[in-house]
């Protein structure tokens, strides 16, 4: 009778099932959704007892590592492959590289990478066509012990693929930290928001310029809008139910006949590409990630004062392009809009990226057109960085804000000044703002012309008292005033003998309150006194 066999069931007949041959590899195939090769596969095993039928590997896995057998287990599978593989070359097959599973456990048996080797020497397959995916979680066991295996593997000439990319909540530091050849991003751990995931924005930036060199398989991809979102964004390699279950041996040697597999030239960095269709494959999972927990992000390129947008986010469409759909981003010049003082401003924060190699930031204004609000002006501000170069050709990252408000803001608040300030021009006044944060005092014009003030006074009132202005003897009595103005009075006044010729001046204060009734700012006037 075909069931689930129980921990005690599936212990007792190890050693039997290894002799016997229960434990059975299972194939799935990796294929690049660009132009439907297969590029490689992963080994998956299987457990089929004579009796009990298929057991999946989420039933004994955790079983075999809980008694410490899967060691044994994860070796019988990796020679199963090589096996396999040697009779794929014995009989003119050309194998694809195929990944097995090295678990955490595998992990902490300090001499298994030698076993793996010893197998792989014993059937004499070529290392490129075997690969070792780890596993994120097996971080546990501690980073040099990760390390050390990644770089015994390396030295036998493994390459070492992450597997379960984006499961944990250490993935980024933990790519940063090793040397890993290829990520595999599991689409099921990426689906549904993980935008409260951390990391700040320039640190993940910083580890993106390693992440770009590392190539993306996505796997658990089940439709083909996934996979058709993941070439969008420039992961071409799929692994999961959209093309194929993992299949059987025979299965398996059939998909390997049919399906074209001739090696592709893979894995194209960008720095040594001129071909810049290919570059994508990288980095643009950058995009995916970052998409799910920073702001507005672009990837653009740059090349001798022509730029072409490659990449954007859901939220850089939102923020700064008035909502506009992604593909009608990428197809416009980014320099459309922009006032020829803002891409200057721009291509100059490019260069200094270039020269430097460090973030960059400018402030730019654009004009954009949205359905919902018609044209509009924003002020977008980048900060940008160099993220690869292949020839002539740099790739930038941008994180942009939308700064328009406070640009608003801090026009709106020159306008008011310069409004004040002209406006005692016009009345015999003389007039003045007192800002209490800052200790700063802002004459009128006519403060500016006739007493010969500049426009900003820091450390007010010390400086009119120092100057003459004011005299010293009613210096107690003027800061007396300020300090209960700050503290919230509402105003205050008297008459004060201003200048070394002592004219007697009617000096007025009144505050101004912020929403909350903090103190803001005071407004004083001084006129001179007729009669
Ligand atoms: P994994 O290494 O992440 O393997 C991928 C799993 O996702 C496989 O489950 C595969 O059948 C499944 N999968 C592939 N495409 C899709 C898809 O489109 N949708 C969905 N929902 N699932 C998909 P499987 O074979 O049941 O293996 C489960 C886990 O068991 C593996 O996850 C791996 O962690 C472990 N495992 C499998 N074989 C081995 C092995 O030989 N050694 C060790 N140590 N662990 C293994
Ligand atoms: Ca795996
Ligand atoms: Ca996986």
């Amino acid at each position: 009778m075909e069931r689930k066999m129980t921990p005690q069931e599936l212990t007792g007949c190890f050693d039997e099932a290894l002799e016997k041959g229960y434990i059975l590899v299972y194939y799935q195939p990796q294929i690049n959704h660009s132009t439907g090769r297969m590029v490689g596969a992963e080994a998956l095993m299987r457990f089929k007892h004579p009796e009990f039928g298929i057991q999946y590997p989420n039933d004994f896995i955790p079983v075999f590592e809980e008694n410490g057998l899967i060691v044994r287990a994860d070796l019988n599978v990796f020679e199963q492959v090589c096996r396999f593989q040697k009779k794929c070359l014995q009989e003119g097959l050309s194998p694809v590289p195929i990944s097995a599973n090295m678990s955490r456990h595998d992990i902490l048996e300090s001499d298994y990478v030698d076993r793996l080797e010893e197998i792989r020497k014993k059937y004499d397959i070529p290392v490129d066509f075997l690969r070792i995916e780890i596993t994120e979680s097996s971080a546990i066991a501690g980073m040099d012990v990760m390390t050390n295996a990644i770089d015994k593997l390396h030295a036998y000439g493994y390459l070492v693929e992450m597997d379960d990319f984006g499961s944990g909540y250490s993935s980024l530091n933990v790519l940063k930290d090793l040397d890993i050849d290829m990520i595999k991003l599991d689409m099921r751990f990426l689906s549904g928001d993980v935008g409260g995931r951390g990391g700040t924005i320039i640190s993940s930036v910083v580890q993106m310029s390693k992440w770009l060199e590392t190539p993306v398989i996505a796997e658990g991809v089940e439709t083909s809008s996934q996979a058709d979102y993941m070439r969008s964004i420039g992961c071409n390699y799929i692994q999961g139910y959209l093309y194929s279950k993992p299949v059987p041996e025979a299965e398996f040697v059939e998909k390997l006949k049919i399906l074209d597999h001739s090696p592709e030239t893979p894995l194209t960095r960008f720095e040594d590409s001129s071909d810049a269709g290919r570059f994508w494959d990288p980095e643009s999972i950058e995009t995916l990630i970052f998409s799910n927990f920073v702001g507005p992000a672009a990837i653009f390129t740059y090349t001798n004062g022509h730029a072409s947008i490659m990449r954007v986010n859901q939220k850089y469409a939102k923020e700064v392009c008035g909502g506009a759909k992604v593909s009608e981003i990428l197809n416009t010049d980014p320099w459309d809009g922009m006032t020829d003082n803002g891409r200057a401003e721009y291509e100059d924060a490019i260069k200094r990226a270039i020269e430097t190699g460090e973030e960059t930031e400018c402030d730019c204004w654009r004009e954009i057109h949205s359905d919902c609000c018609g044209d509009d002006k924003i002020c977008v501000r980048s900060n940008i960085r160099v993220i690869g170069k292949a020839g002539e050709q740099y790739l930038f990252y941008a994180m942009v804000r939308n700064v328009t408000a406070e640009k608003k803001r801090f026009d709106d608040y020159r306008q008011a000044e310069r409004l004040f300030r002209a406006a005692f021009d016009q009345v015999d006044m003389y007039a003045w703002e007192y800002i209490f944060k800052t200790h700063e005092m802002h004459p009128c014009f006519r403060c500016m012309r006739e007493l010969g003030l500049p426009p900003v006074i820091k450390n007010y009132p010390a400086p009119v008292f120092e100057s003459g202005l004011f005299p010293m003897d009613y210096r107690d009595m003027y800061y007396e005033w300020l300090k209960d103005l700050e503290e919230g009075a509402e105003s205050r006044e008297g008459i004060i003998p201003l200048t070394v010729g002592r004219i007697p001046f009617h000096v007025r204060y009144t505050t101004e309150f912020d929403e909350n009734g903090k103190p803001l700012k005071a407004y004083g006037s001084a006129t001179l006194v007729t009669e």
